[in-house]
C-alpha cells in the first residue's frame, strides 16, 4: 500500500480544465487528464486503511481501490486494470462522469483533500486503451440460453456485458437511432464525449453482442415475440419521466423539458439535422434554468456554448453550505454547494426561488413571475417548507424556459402496463434480491427500478441484475 506516514505528502492534484474562453467555442471534453508522473504520485497518497471506506461503503460497484492505487503507485497499469476491470465493466464511463462517492468516503479526506480516485481509474483504463490492452474478448464457449435486454443506457449494456462474457447470447434492443441511453443523449459531450460510448458498444459488437436499435419494445415488438425468442428479458428502459411544472403558462411555446433540449444538441453535435420545428436553441435567448442539480447545470453549459444573451439557474431549496454540515458527516456523500465547471462558465444562480408563473406574450412565453421561499429545519435534519416570504415576489424577462427538475417514474413500457409488473411504492419496478419483477423471467435494471440514479449505481445494478439472470436460467427455467 502507499503512504502510511500521518501526514500525507505530496497534496492531491487534480488534472483541471480547458480555461473558458476556450471550452465556450466547443462541445468537447472540458477536463484534463493527469499524465503517468502525477498517477502515481497521486495514487501513493492512498493509504493502507484498516477499513477502506471507499471501497466497502462508497463506491456502489464496490471497486477495489486501495489494490489498484497500489498498483498505479507502482506503474503497474496492466495489473491495476485488471482489479479494476474486475468490478466495473466501464471505467471509461465512470471515470469521466461519476460524482465519485468514493472519494467522498476516502479516510484521507477527513482532514485532508482525498485520493483523486476518479482521475486514478480513468487513466488505468484510458491507458489500456492506448496501450492496446483492450480489445474485443468474445466468450470461449456460449450457452444455448438467450437473454434479451430493452435499453442500452449503463444498465443495459452492464447487463449485456456481464451476460456476454459469461457467455449467453444477448441482444440488446434500442428504441433510439444510437446505444448509450443518457450516456449518449443526455450528458453533454462536453463531460463525455460520444466516441467513448461508441468505441465501447462497437468492442461490445465483436465480442457477440447483438445491437437492434430504432425498435421500441412493446409498440415495434411485442412480448409474444420476446417470450418466442428468449430465455429472459431485461428490462433497462430508464426514468425517463420527467417532473413538471404544472403553473400557470405551462403550455406557452419555449417552455422545454431539460431532456429535450439537451438530447438535441447531442443530435446536432453527431451530425444530424434538426428540423426547424422542433428546433430549442438558445441562442441570443434570456435563458431560465429551473433545478439546481446536474442536470441543469447541462443545460447552462448547453445554453452558453449555444450563445444565450443571459442564463440564470433557480433552484426552490436553499443554497447547500460550503462545507460539509453535522447532517452528512463522513463518509456520507455531503450535501454541500457544488459549482460545476458548466457554473464556472457563466450564468448566474438564485436558491430558494419558486416560479409561479409562466407570462407570454403571443402564445410564446416572455417572463415568469416568481418568489422567494423560507426553508427550517426538523429535528432530525431534515428541510420543511418552502414557506413563500411575504413581499419578496418579483418578475423576470426569459425567452427560454428549461425544466430539469428530475425523473419521477419509468419510461414507460407497454410491457409494464400489458403483464401488470409490480410497481414500488415509488412508481419504479419492483424487483426481487435477484433484480426479477413480479412476472417469472423478466427483469429490471437501472432507474427504472433504482428511480434516477448514478451512471454508477446504473451499472452496478446492471451486473447484479446480469447475475440474477444467470441463477434463474442456472436453474434450467425460462420465460
Ligand atoms: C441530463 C442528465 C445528465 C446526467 N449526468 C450524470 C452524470 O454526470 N453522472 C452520473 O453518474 N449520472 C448522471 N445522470 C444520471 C444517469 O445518466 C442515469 O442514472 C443512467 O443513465 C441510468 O441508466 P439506465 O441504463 O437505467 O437508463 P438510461 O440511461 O435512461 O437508458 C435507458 C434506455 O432505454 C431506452 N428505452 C426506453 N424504452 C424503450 C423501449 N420501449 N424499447 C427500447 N428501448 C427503450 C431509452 O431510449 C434509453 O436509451 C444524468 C442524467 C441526466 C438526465
Amino acid at each position: 500500500m502507499g503512504n502510511t506516514a500521518e501526514v500525507m505528502e505530496p497534496k492531491r492534484k487534480d488534472p483541471g480544465y480547458r480555461p473558458v474562453a476556450e471550452r465556450l467555442n466547443d462541445y468537447e471534453a472540458v477536463e484534463r487528464q493527469l499524465h503517468d508522473n502525477d498517477v502515481m504520485i497521486q495514487s501513493s497518497r492512498c493509504m493502507a486503511c484498516g477499513t477502506p471506506f471507499c471501497h466497502a461503503y462508497g463506491c456502489p460497484l464496490s471497486n477495489v481501490i486501495p489494490e489498484f492505487n497500489d498498483c498505479a503507485r507502482r506503474g503497474q497499469w496492466r495489473e491495476g486494470l485488471e482489479i479494476l476491470l474486475s468490478t466495473n465493466n466501464f471505467p471509461e464511463f465512470t471515470g469521466r462522469v461519476c460524482p465519485a462517492p468514493c472519494e467522498a468516503a476516502c479516510v484521507d479526506g477527513i482532514h485532508d483533500d482525498p485520493v483523486t480516485i476518479r482521475q486514478i481509474e480513468l487513466f488505468l483504463i484510458g491507458k489500456a486503451f492506448l496501450n492496446g490492452d483492450i480489445g474485443p474478448a468474445p466468450p470461449k464457449r456460449r450457452s444455448d440460453k438467450k437473454v434479451a435486454v430493452i435499453g442500452s443506457g449503463p444498465a443495459g449494456l452492464a447487463v449485456a456485458d456481464t451476460l456476454n462474457k459469461a457467455g449467453y447470447s444477448v441482444t440488446v434492443y434500442e428504441s433510439a437511432r444510437y446505444p448509450g441511453g443518457i450516456l449518449r443523449y443526455g450528458i453533454p459531450d462536453f463531460k463525455l464525449e460520444k466516441w467513448v460510448v461508441e468505441r465501447r458498444v462497437s468492442l461490445m459488437r465483436k465480442e457477440g453482442v447483438i445491437f437492434e436499435t430504432g425498435v421500441i419494445v412493446g409498440e415495434d415488438l411485442s412480448y409474444r415475440f420476446l417470450k418466442q425468442r428468449f430465455d429472459a428479458i431485461c428490462m433497462a428502459c430508464g426514468a425517463g419521466e420527467a417532473r413538471d411544472l404544472k403553473i400557470p403558462g405551462r403550455q406557452l411555446q419555449g417552455v422545454h423539458f431539460a431532456m429535450d433540449y439537451l438530447i438535441q444538441q447531442n443530435r446536432r453535435n453527431s451530425g444530424e439535422i434538426i428540423s426547424p420545428a422542433e428546433k430549442i436553441h438558445a441562442a441570443g435567448k434570456k435563458v431560465l434554468v429551473i433545478g439546481g442539480g446536474d442536470t441543469g447545470s447541462d443545460c447552462v453549459g448547453t445554453a452558453l456554448r449555444q450563445g444565450a444573451k443571459e442564463v440564470w439557474q433557480f433552484e426552490i431549496l436553499p443554497e447547500p453550505p460550503v462545507e460539509r454540515p453535522p447532517t452528512t458527516p463522513w463518509p456520507v456523500w455531503p450535501q454541500i454547494l457544488r459549482t460545476t465547471h458548466a457554473h464556472k462558465e457563466g450564468g448566474k444562480r438564485r436558491w430558494a426561488v419558486m416560479t409561479q408563473t409562466f407570462l407570454g406574450k403571443k402564445d410564446v412565453v416572455s417572463g415568469v413571475e416568481c418568489v422567494e421561499v423560507d426553508w427550517t429545519r426538523e429535528k432530525d435534519g431534515r428541510l420543511k417548507g418552502p414557506v413563500e416570504k411575504p413581499g419578496t415576489g418579483f418578475k423576470q424577462d426569459v425567452d427560454l424556459v428549461i425544466l430539469a427538475m428530475g425523473f419521477t417514474a419509468p419510461t414507460r413500457n407497454r410491457i409494464v402496463d400489458n403483464l401488470g409488473v409490480h410497481l414500488n411504492d415509488r412508481r419504479h419496478i419492483q424487483t426481487d434480491d435477484l433484480g426479477m419483477t413480479s412476472v417469472e423471467g423478466i427483469f429490471a435494471a437501472g432507474d427504472m427500478a433504482l428511480g434516477q440514479s448514478l451512471v454508477v449505481k446504473a451499472i452496478a445494478d446492471g451486473r447484479r441484475t446480469a447475475k440474477g439472470i444467470m441463477k434463474f436460467l442456472g436453474e434450467k427455467k425460462s420465460i
